[in-house]
């Protein structure tokens, strides 16, 4: 598993959620959709009164699956699959804010299950409500399916079969497992090699799928706003919205405009979105709101797609489970002011410590008691997945843009900065110099001249000075 790859199975979630909480706002005409050309925004409310940034039962059902398959269960196993259920109904208990009716028919008559044997029981629910009304299609399973890819990346076979499992447990009708199916090997596809396809599923679905992606192909997703609570329709409006977008917020932007199930539908396409272009790409701004039940923001949806897509083992620093990197010891505490702006203070993981700051803006992996080191509430700290390592970073110099961006908003916030990395080498004086850049309209070149300056621990290598100077171009 690459660094890159990982970047895009943090997509996986991270995309899902930010789709989520950018539809909120407008699911179903909650207020009216965003004009051509205005872009939708995460301002909260929608039909469960969300606050901005804040997912919802789509992502929240999510990381039921997503916590167990950090765990490195396999998704197929019964026992799995009944921790999932208990899952659902835990969340169910929780009286999540908005549930879709199919989802409440069948957790609504489960309350009180044990855990041993929940899947089976839901599942019979499942089959019993589609015997007596011929209609469970709903777009419920698909919308949380993203997770049954993580815990199984490359592993064709067992995506197929652990999407339909944990589809089935709510959704009994085939038209739900086939969505999830081929969504599940889109988004895995798209992990492993950057593809878009959403054909690479074909052989393990019904014969109806050919013409319906063709038709979302030849469409745009408003075509499905009156049906897309519908699985088919909902797959539909998202792939007409992914096919056709130039990168992951256009997407995302293109799936809420279509009106609709807004939410769903952008939280589907999100999921496929971010496994193609990377968490990285979803903006800092977004990933700064992001939160929701059960208590989290998109630092961990990053540990739980991370640790799903390796099977639920950390990395040989322990990250992202372990408390504290034992490498960073020895990093050192001071910071030096930016050239361009004293408001902002350059320095290593070492500085890290409460009241250096009002905001926070790290660029390395940090263990789970490092992050709150700093004391800032957590949507001032933005954490950025950047690397310094040759050809790991997905889209460096549109990463670069990105961050320095949000150094500026939270500096608009009237926020002093602490911008950090390792041992500030080579990702704190590349990002400073991209800030820099853009708050004084120098080249890129001259703002690292700047930046180098006061910085004598700066020597980021060749291939990352490339990426800053590329966002000139
Ligand atoms: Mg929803």
């Amino acid at each position: 598993m690459t660094y890159v790859n990982l970047d895009r199975a943090v997509g996986v979630l991270v995309g899902a959620a930010a789709g989520d909480a950018l539809g909120v706002p407008y699911e179903y005409g909650s207020r009216p959709l965003p004009r051509p050309g205005e872009e939708a925004r995460m301002l909260g409310g929608g039909l469960g009164d969300y606050a901005p940034g804040q997912w919802s039962d789509d992502t929240e059902m999510a990381c039921v699956i997503a916590e167990i398959a950090a765990t490195g269960a396999d998704l197929r196993d019964e026992a799995a699959l009944d921790r999932v259920a208990a899952g659902f109904l835990r969340w169910y208990d929780d009286g999540p804010a908005d549930v879709g009716n199919q989802t409440r028919a069948v957790l609504g008559a489960l309350r009180g299950t044990a855990e041993a044997g929940a899947a089976a029981k839901m599942r019979a629910r499942a089959a019993e409500l589609h015997a007596r009304s011929g209609r469970t299609a709903g777009n419920g399973s698909l919308m949380r399916t993203g997770p049954a890819v993580l815990a199984h990346l490359g592993d064709p076979e067992a995506i197929a079969q652990a999407a339909r499992a944990v589809s089935g447990l709510t959704h009994h009708d085939p038209q739900a497992g086939d969505a999830c199916v081929l969504w599940c090997l889109a988004i895995d596809h798209a992990v492993r090699t950057g593809e878009l396809d959403v054909r690479v599923g074909l052989g393990y679905v019904g014969p109806q799928w050919p013409a319906l992606l063709d038709e979302a192909e030849r469409s745009t997703p408003d075509r499905y706003a009156a049906n897309n609570g519908w699985v088919v329709a909902a797959l539909q409006a998202a792939w007409s919205a992914v096919a056709q977008a130039d990168g992951l917020e256009a997407g995302l932007q293109a799936a809420v405009h279509g009106g609709g199930d807004t939410d769903t539908v952008a939280a589907i396409a999100g999921a496929l979105l971010g496994a193609r272009y990377g968490g990285s790409m979803v903006p800092g701004r977004w990933r700064r709101l992001l939160q929701g039940w059960p208590g989290l923001r998109a630092r961990d949806l990053t540990r739980l797609a991370v640790l799903a897509a390796r099977r639920g083992r950390p990395d040989g620093d322990g990250w992202p489970s372990a408390p504290t990197i034992q490498a960073y010891a020895g990093s050192p505490r001071a910071t030096v002011p930016h050239p361009d702006d004293p408001g902002v203070l350059l320095g290593a993981v070492g500085a890290l410590r409460p009241g250096v700051a009002d905001a926070v803006v790290s660029l390395c992996r940090l263990g789970a008691t490092q992050a709150p080191l700093a004391g800032v509430p957590a949507p001032d700290h933005v954490e950025v997945w950047i690397t310094d390592r040759d050809d790991a970073n997905l889209d460096l110099p549109g990463l670069l843009a990105d961050t320095a961006s949000v150094i500026r908003d939270l500096r608009e916030e009237g926020k002093t900065v602490l911008l950090h990395c390792v041992f500030a080498e080579a990702r704190t004086p590349i990002v400073a110099a991209a800030y820099g850049a853009l708050v004084t309209g120098s080249t890129p070149e001259a703002a690292l001249r700047r930046v180098r300056a006061v910085l004598p621990s700066a020597r980021p290598a060749p291939s990352i000075v490339a990426g800053l100077l590329a966002m000139a171009e």
